[in-house]
């Protein structure tokens, strides 16, 4: 279906018209493009049948341009509007917090012409000479700026994983090589990460570099040397390679991995014991004593291995020292997931198709959970169809076997606190899990609030994405984690890591807070598509830089006392 790239374009032309200020034109264009969002039926499959008029909400003009651009991939008017307009004010929109209306203003008023001229403009004060701009919205302009700038630098994980996995693969398909991995914040599971560092070991180390170079997406190659190697994707992305020798195999890995205060810490042990960490090995004197292996290397220091993810120097070191540290959960400890959409809602897939994929995966049980009903833009579920769902559900269980379906909902967390459904509705379900979508930017006691009257409904079960951020789009809420941790745990609400990769909320740090504070978390995957139950792993990196343990996940635990905890 190619429903939502059509609504990307009507979009993208309401956008361009509000920044040339146009008056109507922009909510035509929009309105469109939510009912196509929205609509069950195949854009492509209607225009074939010249039926794109019969869809109520749109008007003549858009179902030409619509046809249009599904003939010729090209919408004239669109063109022009990005002809009229430069391309710098248009990428203002990508900074949070400036809208087309801003943007075309700040254009038409001031000349500013791109986001470093905004910037520049909004240090010298000048949009305060524009009216309804006050030094608060400038601030957060300001903010905004920042925000893209950092995010700029910085690729998802959801994007540099799977990348240097195909990598990986590429150059152990094409040369020989003993041992091959990516390093850096990658493997520490950050949520952004910076340049790829690759290390290799090998006996022709030039056939490591040459394959390395030759890849079909690079771009550019800086350096291509007898152990190292940089090269610029196609996507900008640097890329190194260093070829080690064996015996530094755990050393390297260990050295480039990182983070960098957890390397100066691990040096300082390493020289009150006498001894010199490198990336080359453990030695005292001349001789080295470890390096092939990562677990050497932390045994030679006289501590427990410490997994990637942990290495942030925020105490691991020491719990390493003293032989306590968590027995980290892995991929293998994940038996369920519950916050999966069908296209009930927004979901791209059915209900028996995100069943199978979850079965497929290996799950003890899956829990299913639509928008509710106010959540207008996602197609919330209507009461009626909700209950039609909980009869379809206790028909499959049936004949399910071992396996489980739940019926849950993300339910809305309206802005005074209430949630979306009565409680009548919400007593029929196996689980509630409760969403800020709307209302983001209230103050931070408002807000705290709002989210633990959710917390504390006795139906509710999970507090999804509780920070509701976006990676590099949207900056998160105002929140008070430490309370909402505390009642959680009180109440027997678990708190979401959402694992899809362009949320990752809440953050490895964050889990840890909670936990600290008692509370239960649970690893989501947000699923809007089969493919999307893959995002796990995503969400167990984060659990595992939280320090967390299969105990502390519900979604580690086996059916009987998942029940338990859903029905307190
Ligand atoms: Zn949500
Ligand atoms: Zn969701």
């Amino acid at each position: 279906m190619r429903n939502k790239e059509v609504a990307a374009v009507l979009y993208m032309i309401a956008d361009l018209l509000d920044i040339k200020g146009e008056k109507f034109k922009p909510n035509a264009y929009r309105r469109a493009a939510r009912v196509m969002e929205m609509m069950e039926e195949d854009i492509e499959v209607l225009a074939a049948g010249q039926k794109l008029k019969d869809i109520s909400g749109i008007g003549e003009a858009i179902t030409e341009k619509t046809a249009e651009y599904l003939k010729t991939g090209k919408v004239a008017v669109l063109e022009e509007l990005r002809k009229e307009i430069p391309q710098g004010v248009v990428e203002m929109l990508d900074i949070p917090g400036v809208g087309p209306k801003t943007a075309g203003l700040v254009w038409k008023e001031l000349g500013i012409m791109d986001v470093e001229g905004l910037k520049k403009a909004v240090q010298e004060h000048r949009l305060l000479k524009l009216k309804g701009f006050g030094e608060k919205k400038e601030a957060k302009i300001l903010r905004g700026i920042e925000f893209l700038a950092e995010a700029k630098k910085r690729t998802p994980i959801g994007i540099a994983l799977p990348l240097a996995e195909e990598m990986v693969a590429l150059v152990k398909g094409s040369a020989p090589v003993i041992n091959m991995s990516y390093a850096g914040s990658l493997r520490r599971m950050r949520e952004t990460v910076g340049d790829l560092d690759f290390l290799a070991v090998s006996s022709k180390r030039e056939e490591v570099v040459r394959a390395f170079t030759s890849m079909p997406f690079v771009r550019e190659i800086v350096v291509a040397g007898d152990t190292k190697a940089t090269v610029i994707l196609d996507s900008g992305i640097q890329a190194d390679l260093r070829v080690l020798d064996e015996g530094s195999w755990g050393s390297g890995l260990q050295y480039f991995t990182g983070s960098k205060d957890h390397n100066v810490h691990l040096r300082t042990i390493a020289q009150r014991q006498g001894l010199k960490l490198s990336e080359y090995g453990v030695f005292r004197g001349e001789e080295r004593i470890a390096g092939a292996t990562e677990e050497d290397v932390y045994r030679s220091l006289g501590m427990q291995y410490i997994e990637p993810e942990m290495r942030e120097d925020a105490g691991e070191i020491e719990a390493a020292q003293e032989g306590r540290l968590p027995r980290l959960l892995t991929m293998a400890d994940v038996l369920g997931d519950f916050h999966v959409h069908t296209s009930l809602s927004d979901g791209g897939d059915t209900l028996e198709e995100m069943i199978d994929a979850a079965r497929a995966r290996g799950y003890a049980y899956v829990g299913i959970s639509d928008h509710s009903m106010s959540l207008k833009v996602a197609r919330g579920v209507s009461v009626d169809d909700l209950m039609k769902r909980r009869d379809e559900i206790r028909n499959i269980n049936q004949t399910s076997g071992d396996f489980r379906i739940l019926l849950g909902t993300e339910c809305e967390i309206l802005a005074n606190g209430d949630l979306d459904y009565p409680d009548e509705v919400l007593r029929e379900l196996d689980y509630v899990i409760a969403s800020v979508h709307s209302r983001f930017n209230m103050q931070i006691a408002e807000m705290t609030d709002r989210v633990l009257a959710a917390v504390n409904h006795p139906y509710v079960n999970i507090l999804a994405h509780p920070f509701t951020g976006m990676v590099q789009r949207r900056e998160p809420i105002q929140l008070d984690l430490e309370r909402v941790a505390e009642e959680a745990a009180e109440r027997g609400t678990a708190l979401e890591i959402n694992a899809f990769p362009d949320r990752l909320d809440l953050s490895g740090p964050q889990a840890r807070l909670a936990k600290e504070k008692g509370a239960k978390l649970v690893i989501d995957t947000d699923s809007h598509s089969v493919d999307h139950l893959a995002f796990m792993r995503f969400g167990v990196g984060t659990a595992r830089r939280g320090w967390l343990e299969p105990d502390d996940v519900v979604n580690c635990w086996p059916y009987e006392r998942v029940r338990e905890f859903l029905s307190r």
